[in-house]
């Protein structure tokens, strides 16, 4: 048998989830560079305020990078699932497009001193 208080309790957990999912969501800032990974190692940062188009050699492909208006995105690709392109625009700190069959990384980064995993190597 459900009761009430189960009931509260429930939506009440609910409405937490939504609220920490909103502060998440208004907590990532705006990037400022683009850092480009192939198979973990970086191989190139930009700076997401200046329009640009770069074209990624990895090992596998290539991949063309287009910097826009303050957001990453993939124009072009010869990767057979073409999901990087798929995948959109970045523009918050911590985004990230990924193309798999190259092992390639795409990710916003901000300017505050915030380092991701891959830095302290
Ligand atoms: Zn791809």
């Amino acid at each position: 048998m459900i009761k009430k208080r189960d009931i509260i309790l429930a939506l009440g957990l609910i409405l937490l989830g939504i609220v920490c999912y909103g502060v998440i969501r208004l907590g990532q800032k705006k990037g400022s560079q683009v850092i480009i990974y192939e198979d973990q190692k970086e191989i190139g940062r930009y700076d997401l305020n200046t329009d640009t188009t770069k074209e990624i050699q990895t090992a596998k492909g290539i991949n063309i990078l287009e910097i826009k208006n303050g957001m990453a995105y993939v124009t072009e690709a010869d990767c057979p699932d073409q999901v990087c392109i798929r995948m959109g625009k970045i523009s918050k700190t911590g985004e990230n497009i990924v193309c798999l069959p190259h092992k390639l990384v795409i990710q916003v980064e901000g300017d505050d001193g915030q380092k991701s995993e891959y830095d302290n190597r």
